[in-house]
C-alpha cells in the first residue's frame, strides 16, 4: 500500500456468476485529495465503490484505509471508520423527516448517542448542506437537487475522511450541477478526501486533480484530467458509447 494513502486497493477483482466486472483495480487516494472517477456505463464504477465501502465483498484483492485493512471488514465498521459514500439514487428515509434523516447516520456511524447533541449536530448538517430551511420536511416534498444534497448530508452525517460521491449530479441543470460542484469544493476544503464519479465531464474536469478511467472492469488510464481526456484510448471509450 502506498504510506501516503488514506484509502487503497490492490487487485481488486468482482465477479457476478461468470462475469468479471473487475479485473484487478488499483487505486490510492491521497488525503484531502480530489479524484474524478469516469467510464462508460457499465463499466465498474459502481461496483468498485461497493467493494471499497464493504457493499460487496471482493473475490480477490485487499482494501486499505488510512494504514488499516479493511478488505473483509462490514460496511458500517468502514462507515464508523470515516469512510462514507452517497447513492447514485438517492435513499432517504421515506418516512422521516429531513433532520430525523441526518439523526440515523449520526447515531449509527458517527456513533452519538446524546439526542441534544445528536439533533444540534444534525442541524449544523443540514446548514453546511444548505437544507437548513427544510430540516422539518418530509423527503418527498424536496426537489431533486434537495434530496441530492440530503444525500449529501447523510453521507457527511458519518463525519468521513473520505467521500465517495456516486452520481451525485445526473439529471441536475447545468445551475444546480454548479450547487453541488460548490458544495463538494466546500466539503474538500474541510479535509474530506473526495471521489466524484460523474458522467457530466465539464463537472469532472473542474473538480478533479487527478482522473481515473475505467472501461469494461479494468483502469485504462489516470493523470491530470488535461492528460486523461486527450488519451487515445479515453477518446476511443467514450466516442464508442
Ligand atoms: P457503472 O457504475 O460503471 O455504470 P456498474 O458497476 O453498475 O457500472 O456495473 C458494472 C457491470 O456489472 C455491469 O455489466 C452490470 O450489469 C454488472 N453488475 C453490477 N451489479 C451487479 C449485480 N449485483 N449482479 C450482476 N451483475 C451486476
Ligand atoms: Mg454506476
Amino acid at each position: 500500500m502506498n504510506a501516503t494513502s488514506v484509502l487503497s486497493s490492490r487487485g481488486v477483482v468482482k465477479k457476478f456468476g461468470g462475469f468479471t466486472a473487475l479485473s484487478g483495480i488499483d487505486f490510492d487516494l491521497g488525503p484531502n485529495e480530489r479524484v474524478g472517477l469516469i467510464g462508460p456505463n457499465g463499466s465498474g464504477k459502481s461496483t468498485f465503490v461497493n467493494c471499497l465501502t464493504g457493499a460487496l465483498p471482493c473475490d480477490a484483492g485487499t482494501i486499505d484505509f488510512g494504514g488499516t485493512d479493511i478488505t473483509g471488514m462490514a460496511a458500517w465498521r468502514r462507515a464508523r471508520l470515516g469512510l462514507a459514500r452517497s447513492f447514485q439514487i438517492p435513499r432517504p428515509f421515506r418516512g422521516l423527516t429531513v433532520r430525523r434523516n441526518i439523526e440515523v447516520p449520526l447515531a449509527f456511524a458517527a456513533g452519538l448517542s446524546d439526542q441534544a447533541q445528536i439533533e444540534a449536530q444534525a442541524e449544523e448538517v443540514l446548514v453546511r448542506v444548505g437544507l437548513a430551511a427544510k430540516s422539518r420536511k418530509a423527503p418527498r416534498s424536496l426537489s431533486q437537487v434537495e434530496l441530492r444534497k440530503l444525500e449529501l448530508g447523510r453521507a457527511l452525517a458519518a463525519r468521513p475522511k473520505v467521500l465517495i460521491a456516486d452520481e451525485a449530479m445526473a439529471g441536475l441543470s447545468d445551475s444546480e450541477v454548479d450547487e453541488i460542484l460548490v458544495l463538494l469544493m466546500q466539503l474538500n476544503d474541510s479535509g474530506i478526501a473526495i471521489v466524484l464519479i460523474e458522467h457530466i465531464m465539464r463537472a469532472v474536469v473542474r473538480f478533479s486533480q487527478r482522473v481515473i478511467v475505467l472501461v469494461a472492469g479494468a483502469k485504462i488510464a489516470e493523470g491530470t484530467p488535461q492528460d486523461v481526456m486527450s488519451h487515445p484510448e479515453v477518446v476511443r471509450a467514450y466516442l464508442g458509447q
